[in-house]
């Protein structure tokens, strides 16, 4: 195939074995891992947790990235929609509120293609950089039930410095628009599992406060009602050698940005700051990475 998925269009060559684009990545899926997941907000995570497929690539991967072996260098098993199918069924059998693909917008053919053969019977969430185009989102509608997109970078600076990808607030803002209008202001169950809506993810940066600033504004006044949840966990990893962001986030930094969205009265999600530890990072690739 020749690929323009992303927002980055490569139109690149993308064989079964072998990837030309920015993600270089074959069209031969790639997961790292898939295992329940307990650490995602609690309507997503519940106490029983997700079902999370990590798939292998990325097409944003930041500098500072905390799974850089799997976004940056592409570790990961071969896996065929069949395959996937099998271990989502075993997710379910396992207890799982929800089902989680992460970052996995370089595969979605792949993903309908499994989804085809087995459609878990609880909320599937697309768990994405926010890095997303329009006309892939389209091909999710009806079909994906919750979006938890980032949205990382306001500037075009920081977009290219962090990203390579200046218009990543041009198409992450129009991404988003395009997943609320798909899926509503988020409805919950009993259980208090959002069952379909969209939930926004922001990870404030050391000496980006500003940056978090105008993205909480953004949000209060495009899309009233949708929650956001604030993350405070940055740690530098992945050799992250960009000034200022080898650092985690101060509590200074962190209040005046969690300040900020309580007085924008914005609904969402508050993360604890123990949650800035690498013993959060999943093991991947491993024989036990796998259901
Ligand atoms: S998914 Fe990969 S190959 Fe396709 S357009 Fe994006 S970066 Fe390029």
């Amino acid at each position: 195939m020749n690929c323009t998925l992303c927002p980055r269009r490569c139109g690149a060559l993308r064989t079964a074995d072998c990837g030309q684009g920015f993600c270089q990545l074959p069209e031969t899926m790639l997961i790292a891992r898939i295992q329940p997941h307990l650490w995602e907000e609690p309507p997503i995570s519940g106490s029983q947790g997700t079902g999370a497929v990590f798939f292998s690539g990325c097409t944003l991967r930041c500098a500072y990235c905390q799974n850089g072996d799997i976004s940056h260098r592409n570790a990961g098993k071969p896996f065929t929609p069949a395959e996937l199918a099998d271990s989502l069924r075993r997710l379910v059998d396992a207890g799982m509120h929800t089902i989680s693909f992460i970052t996995a917008t370089p595969y979605v053919h792949q993903i309908l293609d499994a989804l085809a053969l087995y459609r878990p019977p609880v909320p599937l969430v697309w768990n994405t950089s926010g890095y997303e185009s329009v006309e892939t989102l389209r091909l999710l509608e009806g079909v994906i039930d919750v979006y938890l997109p980032d949205l990382k970078h306001r500037s075009e600076a920081m977009g290219r410095l962090c990203a390579k990808a200046p218009d990543y607030f041009a198409c992450a803002s129009e991404a988003i628009c395009e997943m609320v209008r798909q899926t509503g202001t988020p409805v919950y169950g009993a259980d208090g599992i959002m069952q379909r809506g969209t939930l926004i993810r922001h990870l404030i940066l050391p000496g980006l406060t500003s940056e978090s600033i105008a993205l909480l504004d953004w949000v209060s006044e495009t899309l009233p009602g949708i929650p956001v949840s604030l993350m405070r966990q940055y740690i530098p990893m992945n050799g992250v050698n960009i000034p200022g962001l080898d650092r985690p986030i101060t509590e200074r930094e962190y209040r005046r940005v969690r300040d900020h969205m309580l007085a924008l009265d914005l609904p969402g999600y508050l993360q604890e700051p123990e949650s800035a530890s690498t013993d959060f990072v999943p093991v991947f690739c491993r024989a036990e990475s796998y259901i």
